[in-house]
């Protein structure tokens, strides 16, 4: 099967056509089968962070924004009080979540290119001992920059909190381990640095807190204890599953095991993005995030704000060359971002800024 583009995107992202292959048959959902590979995916998950010891695996049907809200739906009750720290868009679609579900919600926040400052958490939880659970973000792919979640588990645990991490755009390739920083929920989805496909999302949460959080949920389908409580009983899940998406995320956490773990996936990102990143700068553009906050995630430029640049024309010009960028998420500046995740590597980066040069040549001169 033909690729049409590379997918130069958070997510959905370029998979490998080994992974779309698993997806060629049906599966019961109640079948042997299907629980087999439920329950291996389940424990594939928990063993990339280390959490066999002390975390279950929930998936969820989905995209990833549903398993965050489900995570704080199941986890924070009416008489708690949610604290999240917001320096992009994935923060503040957090704290929304906390206010739509009545939760008592709190935020600190920063500018869009600074990270979150530790201390900082740590003087907010010390000045208002009635905040019970901190929620962050790993990798803000608004920018694609990286927080210090060691940092932050480390004062938050130490106030006997509990955090809440999306580590939506991290997980798989940048270092987690809950036996080193203490995490109450991960969450994460299928369609990021562990190359599935998207359907679904996942969060590896605390066995005692998740047995504590019976009828917290106000929603029956999102609710992760019931959900939780289900794979207990018979390894199926409560409604239908994306078995399609099940099967190709199993093949891609196989593959990534096969790769060298997540060390070996972060070490290609780094090479995607230092190739992108040095050959963008070489023509010109401009990178928004300094160097010590950046991730080799998601790569924010600026916009050139000479009259010569459209994003829509650029867009579509890199587009009509097979590949396909995202626009900028940033509040204040213009931008546009280049994904550096996903089943691609440095010579997929080499081809696009050799389109990316054609490119910018054609519009100065037109
Ligand atoms: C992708 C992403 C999400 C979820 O987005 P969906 O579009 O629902 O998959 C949440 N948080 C972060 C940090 C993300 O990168």
């Amino acid at each position: 099967m033909t690729q049409p583009a590379i997918l130069l995107t958070p997510g959905p992202l370029t998979t490998r056509p080994e992974t779309r292959q698993a997806m060629l048959r049906d599966w019961g959902s109640r079948d042997e089968a299907f629980i087999a590979l439920t329950a291996e995916m389940r424990q594939r998950l928990l063993a990339l962070v280390h959490g066999e010891g002390s975390h279950v695996a929930v998936p969820l049907q989905g995209s990833g924004t549903f398993i965050v809200e489900a995570t704080i739906a199941t986890l924070v009750g009416p008489a708690d009080r949610l604290l999240v720290l917001v320096n992009g868009a994935y923060g503040e679609r957090m704290a929304a979540m906390g206010h739509r579900l009545n939760r008592q919600v709190e935020t600190l926040s920063w500018n869009e290119d600074q990270p979150v400052d530790p201390a900082r958490v740590g003087r907010a939880l010390a000045d208002d001992p009635s905040i019970t659970h901190v929620a962050m973000v790993h990798c803000e792919t608004t920018t694609g920059l990286l927080n210090p979640l060691a940092e932050i588990a480390a004062i938050v645990l130490g106030h006997g909190k509990a955090l809440l991490v999306d580590a939506m755009s991290s997980f798989g390739a940048l270092p987690i381990d809950l036996r080193r920083h203490p995490a109450t929920a991960i969450m994460a989805s299928s369609n990021k640095c562990l190359e599935g496909v998207p359907g679904l999302g996942f969060a590896l949460i605390d066995r005692r807190a998740l047995a504590a959080a019976r009828n917290v949920c106000p929603s029956l389908s999102l609710d992760l204890c019931d959900q939780w409580r289900g794979f207990e009983a018979n390894g199926q899940w409560r409604f239908t599953p994306p078995v399609q998406v099940v099967a190709a995320l199993v093949a891609a956490l196989r593959h990534l095991e096969a790769e060298g773990g997540p060390p070996a996936r972060l070490r290609r990102y780094q090479e995607n993005f230092a190739t992108l990143a040095a050959g963008m700068t070489g023509l010109g553009f401009r990178l928004f995030l300094a160097p010590a906050v950046q991730a080799p995630i998601i790569a924010t430029f600026h916009s050139p704000a000479e009259g010569w640049f459209r994003f829509e024309d650029f867009y579509r010009a890199l587009a009509g060359r097979g590949f396909l960028i995202y626009p900028g998420k940033l509040s204040r500046a213009d931008s546009f971002r280049i994904g550096c995740i996903g089943a691609i590597d440095p010579a997929d980066f080499q081809r696009l800024l050799a389109a990316v040069a054609d490119i910018v040549g054609e519009m100065k001169a037109a």
